[in-house]
């Protein structure tokens, strides 16, 4: 089997579109060959499709070649592409481990492809064997989240490595979170395993949700294939630009995760004291799940407070849970504040 073979027929036989950018790359003192308009005013011209000065900062940061990426605008743009390239609508189907990111099944359902679900077992863990029993040669893509949004844990190395070795198909290891996290990268098994497709985002440790960045990491092929479905110019030139100063800033990046993980302690310390708090999941990423005795009350009185956190009691397994992000030491310290009042009044009825 190789990844000719995993991609759907039209896919495998698609001539991409050349654009006036892609047929000449190289430099040129007047440039009349994309219809543009020639007066500067920083984005008059169409940007770099393949976005080569971001990806060589990524590539050096991460430690894999340009070649091993793939920019989407977010992280849903970069899914939904592997979706449309490997999974036939009607025929194919993706596998989710619910509680999970809600993306990836809207995503399916988007594309007509089935989204097969096998939950995760009760305490949040991967069940291997039910995983295993739920594939069958449709199976085109898995989706893990690790560390899983919303139940914050991360699963274990050895058993992703074990689904790798016995799954003949895509693996998305979707690590919106890792640089929160203790734990290491699936980038390092990149180049033993050529079907694992790492995702990561500007969204969340780079404070750059607005920009909509999507990092993919995986094999050359199956870059050159993302490639080659995605729309021509899909990172505009003022998001590449920006992009870059922002990765470059390593010192804020990881000032802002030092921060929030100082944070993070604080609030569990904090949220631990609380009468109303039942449970606090463990979490390697920059939110606490916690399990509340009434959450629907607590998230109104929230609310009528102007904090707004998420409500996920109606996700499986997750009864009576908030999803709350670690937001700044002010921020957060107005969220004790208020909690600290809901526990008083909630402890004298
Ligand atoms: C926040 C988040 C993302 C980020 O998505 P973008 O489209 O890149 O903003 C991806 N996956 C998960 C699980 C997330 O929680």
């Amino acid at each position: 089997m190789t990844i000719r073979d995993l991609l759907r027929p039209n896919i495998r036989n698609l001539v991409p579109y050349s654009s006036a950018r892609t047929e000449y790359k190289g430099k040129a003192s007047i440039f009349l060959d994309a219809n543009e308009s020639p007066f500067d005013n920083g984005y008059n011209r169409y940007p770099d499709p393949l976005q080569w000065e971001l990806k060589q900062e990524i590539a050096a940061q991460k430690g894999v070649k340009p070649e091993q990426i793939f920019l989407g605008n977010g992280s849903d743009e970069t899914l939904d592409l592997l979706i449309r390239a490997f999974c036939e609508p009607n025929k194919d189907n993706v596998l989710i481990l619910p509680p999970t990111y809600g993306m990836y099944e809207v995503l399916a359902n988007i594309n007509g492809v089935e989204c097969r679900k096998c939950s995760l077992n009760e305490d949040f863990s991967l069940n291997m064997k039910r995983l295993l029993n739920a594939i069958d040669q449709n199976t085109k893509i898995i989706f893990i989240c690790s560390p899983n949004n919303p139940t914050g844990n991360s699963f274990e190395f050895t058993k992703i490595q074990e689904l790798m070795k016995a799954f003949n198909g895509v693996v998305v290891i979707d690590e919106a979170y890792i640089d929160f996290s203790p734990k290491p990268s699936f980038i390092k098994k990149l180049n033993e395993y050529p079907y694992l497709f790492v995702s990561q985002t500007f969204s969340k440790s780079i404070s750059a949700a607005g920009l909509r960045l999507g990092i993919g990491l995986s094999s050359p092929e199956i870059i050159q294939i993302m490639n080659a479905v995605k729309p021509p110019y899909n990172i505009n030139s003022l998001t590449q630009g920006e992009g870059l100063n922002c990765i470059k800033d390593r010192t804020k990046i990881e000032s802002d995760i030092a921060t929030i993980l100082a944070e993070k302690q604080h609030l569990f310390n904090a949220l631990n004291e609380l009468e109303i708090v039942v449970q606090i999941f463990p979490s390697d990423a920059n939110f606490w799940l916690v399990r509340f005795e009434n959450a629907d009350l607590v998230y109104e009185a929230l609310k009528q407070k102007g904090i707004i956190v998420r409500n996920r009691s109606n996700q499986l397994y997750c009864e009576n849970t908030l999803r709350i992000s670690i937001g700044t030491p002010d921020e957060n310290q107005n969220l004790l504040r208020t909690l600290e009042a809901i526990n008083q009044k909630t402890e004298i009825k």
